[in-house]
């Protein structure tokens, strides 16, 4: 599902941050331990597709695991958002924009938000490696982006009995309060500051 309708500036930022994606995974060395250049990549699409929703992906072993958001990530850590696990989608599609215009989720994409995350998820003390808590059902991240910033929670909860459904939680108020807004009411991308509305047609 690599998006055909990108312009060449579009591809060659989307291979730059795929470049530096992969020089992510690569060891570290400790003269640069704790850069964020060495921490993998999120990022959350607003789609406004039949039903808006945010589609939040998480770089983990070379792909963007996903889950569609319907009312996007909150800040506010009371607030319990449905997230439900989509498919992969390549490291690609990482900073797309642009118009979808047949089948399943035609309609418009924007970088709702963009940048680099820490795994943070532990068992009994022990670091879990991303691919682990995934498959645990369980994965806590620090985003580090210029929306979300701080711990989130991504929890499988299989609610209503469906497989799919997990449930994303803002884990700690500190970090977020400088900046809270109701997040889903920040509609532009933080690439282009473009809104939805920018990629109809004209
Ligand atoms: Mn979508």
């Amino acid at each position: 599902m690599v998006p055909e309708d990108m312009t060449p500036q579009e591809r060659l930022r989307a291979y730059r941050l795929k470049r530096r994606a992969e020089q992510s995974r690569q060891p570290s060395d400790t003269s640069t331990a704790g850069s964020h250049e060495r921490l993998p990549m999120f990022v959350v699409q607003r789609h406004d597709a039949r039903n808006l929703h945010f589609d939040m992906r998480l770089e983990i072993d070379g792909v963007l695991v996903s889950w569609a958001v319907p009312k996007g990530p909150s800040l506010n850590p009371s607030d319990k958002r449905l997230a439900h696990r989509t498919e992969d989608h390549p490291m690609e599609y990482l900073d797309f924009e642009g118009r979808i215009d047949e089948g399943y989720g035609s309609g418009t994409v924007i970088v709702w938000d963009i940048g680099r995350y820490e795994n943070l998820t532990e068992i009994g003390g022990r670091p879990v490696a991303a691919a682990e808590a995934l498959a645990l059902g369980h994965i806590k991240v620090e985003l580090h982006g210029r929306k979300l910033t701080g711990a989130f929670a991504l929890t499988h909860t299989r609610m209503g009995g469906d497989e799919a459904n997990w449930m994303l939680v803002k884990v700690d108020a500190a970090a977020a309060d400088r900046r809270r807004r109701p997040a889903a009411t920040q509609e532009e991308s933080v690439l282009t500051g473009r809104t939805d509305s920018d990629l109809e047609p004209h």
